[in-house]
C-alpha cells in the first residue's frame, strides 16, 4: 500500500454468501457495520441491507439482466473516486467475490490505480446452494471431483468459451458439475452434456433461492429436469447440480432443516415434504421450506 496516500481509503470486496444473514463472515459484517459506502449487487439478500447501519451510504450498482445496468467502468470509477476522497468502501456481492462476481476485474482496476483492497471471502451459492438441497459437492462414494461453470455465457465470448465435452467427461466419470446463471439455457446445457455422452438417468438437482425463506428444489434426471423446472416454474437465482452427488438428498431429506431466515423449523425435523408427499408431488419434488 506504499503507493497510496495517508487518505486513501481501502476497498474491500466482500462476499455477502447466498442471502441468509447468518451466512455472512463475521468479518463481512464487521466490515459491514464500518463502512461509509456500501456498494451492493442485487442478489445481496434484503435482509442483509436492511441489517446496514442508518448512517451508511448505500449505493445499488446491481446488474438485472435485460434491465437497468450500472456499467461496470462506471462502478470501477466509483470504487476509486471513493476510496480518493479517503471513505471505507465495501463492494458486496452475493456469494464470494470472486467466483463469477468481477472481484476480479475491480481488485485489478483498484491496484491500476494505486488504491488499497481486500477480498474478504463469502460462502458461495455453488457449494451453499447444493447443500441446501441436502446434496454435498462431493462424496466419498459418489464424487470426488468438482466443476463450476457459468450457464449464461457471455455473448460476446466465442461459442466455445465453455468446453461442454470436458465438463461432460467430468459428470461421466463421477464428477459433480455446478452450473451458476443456468436457468434461461438450461434446455441448451442439458442438450451439450447429452450430445458428450452423459447418460439420460444422470440426476440432477436445481435450488432455487437457497438458503432464503422461499427456497425450492427440484429434483429430475437429464431428461426430465427441463421440463420439470418449466412446470414449477424455476426462476433465478437458482443452481443446477449434476451428478451421482444428486441421490444423497434422497437419503437425507427427512432429516434435513432449513438454516434460511424466517424458517421455523428446526434442525433434523422431518419434513412432510419428504416423507407424506403424494405420487404427484414425488414426480416434482418441490421443497418449499
Ligand atoms: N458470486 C456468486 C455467484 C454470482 S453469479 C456466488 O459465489 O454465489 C449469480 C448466480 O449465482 C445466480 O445466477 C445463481 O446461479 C447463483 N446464486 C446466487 N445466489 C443464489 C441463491 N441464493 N440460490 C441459488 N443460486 C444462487
Amino acid at each position: 500500500m506504499s503507493h497510496a496516500t495517508d487518505t486513501t481509503g481501502t476497498v474491500y470486496l466482500v462476499g455477502a454468501g447466498p442471502g441468509d444473514p447468518e451466512l455472512l463472515t463475521v468479518k463481512a459484517r464487521r466490515l459491514l457495520d464500518e463502512a461509509e459506502v456500501v456498494l451492493r449487487d442485487n442478489l445481496v439478500g434484503e435482509a442483509i441491507v436492511e441489517s446496514l447501519p442508518d448512517r451508511t451510504a448505500v449505493e445499488n450498482v446491481g446488474k438485472r439482466p435485460g434491465g437497468d445496468r450500472t456499467p461496470q467502468a462506471e462502478i470501477n470509477d466509483r470504487l476509486v473516486r471513493h476510496a480518493r476522497a479517503g471513505r471505507d468502501v465495501v463492494r458486496l456481492k452475493g456469494g464470494d467475490p470472486t467466483l463469477f462476481g468481477r472481484g476480479g476485474e475491480e481488485a485489478e482496476h483498484l491496484a491500476h490505480h494505486g488504491v488499497p483492497f481486500e477480498f474478504v471471502p463469502g460462502v458461495t451459492s455453488a457449494i451453499a446452494g447444493p447443500s441446501a438441497g441436502g446434496i454435498p459437492a462431493t462424496h466419498r462414494d459418489h464424487a470426488s471431483a468438482l466443476a463450476v461453470v457459468t450457464g449464461h455465457e457471455d455473448p460476446t465470448k466465442p461459442d466455445s468459451a465453455i468446453d461442454w465435452e470436458s465438463l461432460a467427461n467430468i459428470v461421466s466419470a463421477g464428477g459433480t458439475l455446478v452450473v451458476l446463471m443456468g436457468v434461461g439455457r438450461l434446455p441448451d446445457n442439458v442438450s451439450a452434456l447429452k450430445s458428450h455422452g452423459v447418460g439420460d438417468e444422470t440426476p440432477v438437482a436445481m435450488v432455487e433461492r437457497a438458503t432464503l425463506d422461499d427456497e425450492r428444489t427440484v429434483i429430475g434426471t437429464l431428461d426430465t429436469i427441463v421440463d420439470r423446472a418449466r412446470r414449477v416454474g424455476i426462476e433465478p437465482p437458482a443452481v443446477t447440480v449434476v451428478g451421482e452427488v444428486v441421490n444423497v438428498r434422497e437419503t437425507v431429506a427427512h432429516c434435513l432443516g432449513s438454516g434460511a431466515a424466517g424458517e421455523s423449523g428446526a434442525p433434523g425435523e422431518w419434513s412432510p415434504a419428504a416423507s407424506a408427499a403424494s405420487p404427484a408431488e414425488e414426480e416434482i419434488e418441490v421443497n418449499q421450506q
